[in-house]
């Protein structure tokens, strides 16, 4: 299709722009909500296209929204490009650069587009649910359809993607001296390793799939004092938010008895909570289609298959939405949060599969724009899935 050509010409002749951007963004690890950097070199880009880009959006000062095209149905391509505490060890740099080249390529043809797109900048994926901000605060509420894709050691059109509950308790005991009245303590410490025991005990019980996951954040404050203070964060995963959330309750069970047994009060706090992802086998499809013609085959990854969590889950409880995984390091090499991969979201392999997975990506919005059949699938599967 001639379309299909101008817009994969488009990204092929924005390589030598997007390259160098993501691997500014890659020297340039910002932790959650502090993507200030990333935020204004994409921005910047996004300008020098001719668009016009608004940030701070959703209350979220790390944010950006672009819209171009005409009037019609409106497709978003998401932009991640926050990192960890230990750099890009989860590749958002080729998220963002991923996105950005494909608004490029359908920014290239913006005349003749048969809708609209959006190219949404979304913050702190990592544990700060910047998507569930924006949905919360209307950013997508005139979107129809919405992706992203993602680097891993896999290639997958499309994954179950566990719900997620991160819970922090805190523990306050009482203060005495460890050796000259230890019984006039309350120690919260022990409260803690009395949780992280009833939830080890608990993990048996637990349906397939299912993840829990803890640190202790603060074990006290010098070795000669009772500890009074003590907190510790889990992460509660599951197939399904409902179960999350059982896990959840069961986790928070434990800690109430380990308060009880030592006389600790413990206070509960949910730190974020993500949904599973409802991949859109609609969306799917034309998006593995597009991935063949460019040579790639892609397929969704077989039930069990180890995974994450993301807010991107959350955003396909509310609109149609695929989240694609892009292989930019072989199989048990290393993946996503790993040192290693660090440095594979930098390489000629990563620059390379993000222009292929921009060029996918942009086909595919192209194809549910110009299909109105395709889109009222998409939607008709969305409306069945959520009943
Ligand atoms: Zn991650
Ligand atoms: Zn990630």
């Amino acid at each position: 299709m001639e379309a299909h050509l101008e817009i994969c010409h488009a990204i092929d002749s924005f390589q030598e722009k997007v390259v160098p951007l993501s691997h500014d963004i890659h020297e340039h690890p910002e932790l959650k909500f502090r993507e200030h950097f990333a935020c204004r070199v994409l921005t910047q880009a996004i300008r020098e296209l001719g668009l016009e880009v608004q940030t701070g959006i959703g209350g979220l000062e790390t944010s950006f929204r672009c819209a171009f095209g005409n009037p019609g149905p409106t497709i978003a391509i998401l932009a991640e490009y926050d990192a960890l505490p230990n750099g890009h060890s989860c590749g958002h740099n080729l998220i963002a650069g991923a996105a950005l080249a494909a608004a490029s390529g359908l920014a290239s043809m913006r005349q003749k587009l048969p809708g609209q797109v959006v190219l949404m900048g979304t913050p702190a994926e990592e544990g700060g649910g910047g998507k569930i901000a924006l949905l919360d605060n209307g950013a997508f509420k005139e979107v129809d359809a919405a992706m992203m894709a993602h680097p891993a050691d896999c290639e997958y059109s499309a994954m179950a993607v566990l719900a997620m509950q991160h819970l922090r308790m805190t523990f306050h005991g009482r203060a005495a001296h460890g050796a000259a009245a230890p019984w006039n303590g309350v120690n919260a410490l022990a409260a803690v390793l009395q949780t992280f025991q009833s939830v080890d005990a608990a993990r048996v019980h637990l349906r397939d799939l299912s993840r829990v996951h803890g640190i202790i954040t603060n074990g006290g404050q010098a070795v000669n004092i009772i500890p009074e203070l003590a907190q510790c964060e889990f992460s509660a995963r599951a197939i399904t938010a409902k179960y999350a959330d059982q896990i959840a309750e069961r986790i928070r069970r434990c800690a109430d008895a380990a308060a009880m047994s030592t006389g600790a009060r413990v206070e509960h706090e949910t730190v974020c909570a993500y949904k599973n992802m409802i991949s859109n086998r609609v969306m799917t499809q034309i998006y593995e289609r597009n991935s063949e013609k460019l040579d790639t085959i892609t397929r969704e990854a077989p039930p069990g298959t180890p995974t994450g969590s993301t807010d991107m889950g959350d955003v396909s409880h509310a609109l149609p939405a695929i989240h694609p995984m892009f292989q930019i390091s072989n199989p048990g090499e290393g993946t996503c949060h790993e040192e290693v991969f660090v440095r594979y979201s930098d390489s000629e392999r990563g620059y390379t599969a993000m222009s292929r997975v921009a060029k996918a990506m942009a086909l595919t919005a192209y194809d549910l724009l110009a299909n109105s059949e395709a889109l009222a699938a998409a939607k008709a599967e969305f409306a069945s899935a959520r009943k």
